[in-house]
């Protein structure tokens, strides 16, 4: 999706983000922050506004003992790069580090260990922002709390981010990761619930992908950190039903690990199908009724088209009650998934890619008749009726909030929210 604004902000300062919209707003104007500008479906766009390229904030830590605080445009592989000079690491970190900090607290931020931590919303201790009134305000869940509750998750309805403290952890040096292949889905979620409880492993990721003989494969991708000796490996996979034959166990440093998106990215901008449009869909979707919506979803599915060949189906186990951030939306069920589409595909067709996004639609209809809910970077329209639907109880926490710190509706008008 193209617009174009009016202007670009580079601020040098919190203060230049809120003169600028102080300004914006004496002219009736809109205006948005922009991180790194990966969400699609033009959500970081404002046609006849301002927008703030937020990347010119980007300082962070040192750290110290259990926090850094970091701007808001720095992006997660500076704030890992930091906090392991000290030892420490982020308790979540998404798939992708190049993604800014602002841009990923406002919609929650999910990684390998959202089921242990919660999002990247859920660990943090203050924020600073700026209203949609232009006012610096620092907030956490003890001071401008229905702000702080409000920021994080919240779509960038009530205030721009300037600055975040972070919570973090004793980082591990290295990780034990195995990826396991399994016949079918059904017996690899069987394995996925009993690794979702019995914490042997620190991360647990399945993945739908196309199989090199034709068809599907059904993988996870377990891990487990360790300083020193590396772990038992038939301590941590005894009981468990993949195929044996199969099995990919390898050892690298812990950031090597989670930087591994990185070569993936270097290959598809070498062959031009990073600047293509990747319309993803990513939900959630309950332990009840995950079964029969993703078997109902992959018969439905052309692999080669619906994904490309570097695309996958995520299924990702997390316990609901390690989320906190109240407007990130779960389904009900104790354990849920991360269940999305990483489409990846091979054309920069437009039709292509409206065909991509009405399947989106489509399929998220489902998903949410069955009790899911929308990660909201995804790429298709939601009127305001659907917005509404998708915060359910926790739209009027938001309206509220709206009201008090935006009440001309300057703020990240590409959400389509009020
Ligand atoms: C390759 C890739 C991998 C991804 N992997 C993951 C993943 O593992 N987990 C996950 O949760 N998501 C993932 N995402 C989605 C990603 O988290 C969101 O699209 C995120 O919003 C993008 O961050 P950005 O810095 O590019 O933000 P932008 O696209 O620039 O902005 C996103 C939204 O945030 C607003 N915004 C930006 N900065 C601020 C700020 N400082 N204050 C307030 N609002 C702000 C913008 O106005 C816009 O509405 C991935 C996306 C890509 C492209």
């Amino acid at each position: 999706m193209h617009k174009t604004p009016e202007a670009v902000l580079l601020p040098g300062s919190a203060d230049d983000v809120a003169k600028t919209i102080q300004w914006t707003a004496s002219r009736g104007g809109k205006f948005a922050p922009q991180g790194q500008r990966h969400s699609t479906f033009g959500r970081s766009l404002v046609p006849r506004g301002i927008v703030a390229d937020m990347s010119t904030l980007r300082s962070v830590g040192p750290a110290e003992g259990d926090r850094v605080v970091v701007e808001a445009g720095a992006v997660w592989s500076d704030v890992l790069r930091a906090t392991l000079a000290q030892g420490k690491t982020p308790p979540v970190l998404t798939e992708y580090l190049e993604l800014s900090v602002g841009g990923t607290l406002i919609v929650g931020g999910v990684g390998g260990t959202t089921s242990t931590y919660g999002v990247q919303s859920d660990n943090v201790i203050d924020l600073e922002i700026v209203t949609g009134e232009g006012k610096k305000v620092t907030c956490s869940a003890s001071n401008n709390a229905d702000l702080f509750n409000a920021v994080r998750a919240g779509l960038g309805q009530v205030g721009v981010i300037t600055k975040a403290t972070l919570k973090l952890l004793a980082a591990p040096e290295s990780v034990r990761r195995f990826l396991l292949f399994y016949a079918d889905l059904a017996t690899m979620l069987r394995d996925v619930r009993v690794l979702a409880t019995d914490n042997r492993f620190d991360v647990v990721q399945g993945a739908i992908v196309a199989a090199p003989s034709g068809g599907l494969a059904f993988r996870l991708d377990a891990v487990k950190n360790f300083d020193g000796d590396q772990p038992d490996d038939d301590v941590l996979l005894a009981g468990l039903s993949d195929d044996p034959a199969q099995r990919q166990p390898t050892t690298i440093e812990y950031f090597e690990y989670l930087n591994r998106f990185a070569a993936f990215e270097a290959a598809l901008r070498a062959n031009g199908q990073w600047f293509f449009p990747h319309p993803w869909l990513m939900t959630f979707i309950g332990d009840s009724q995950v079964e029969s919506v993703v078997n109902a979803e992959l018969d439905a599915l052309n692999p080669a088209t619906d994904l490309g060949p570097f695309g996958q189906v995520v299924l990702a186990p997390i316990r609901r009650s390690a989320i906190s951030s109240p407007l990130l939306r779960m389904p009900a069920d104790d354990l849920c998934y991360a269940f999305n589409f990483v489409r990846m595909p091979t054309t920069n067709d437009a039709s292509e890619a409206a065909r991509l996004v009405a399947a989106n639609k489509a399929a998220y209809e489902r998903v949410n008749a069955a009790g899911g809910t929308l990660y909201p970077v995804s790429a298709f329209p939601m009127s305001k009726a659907e917005w509404r639907d998708h915060f359910g109880s926790s739209f009027d926490q938001l309206d509220v909030a709206k009201q008090q710190y935006d009440p001309d509706k300057i703020l990240t008008p590409g959400y389509e929210i009020f």
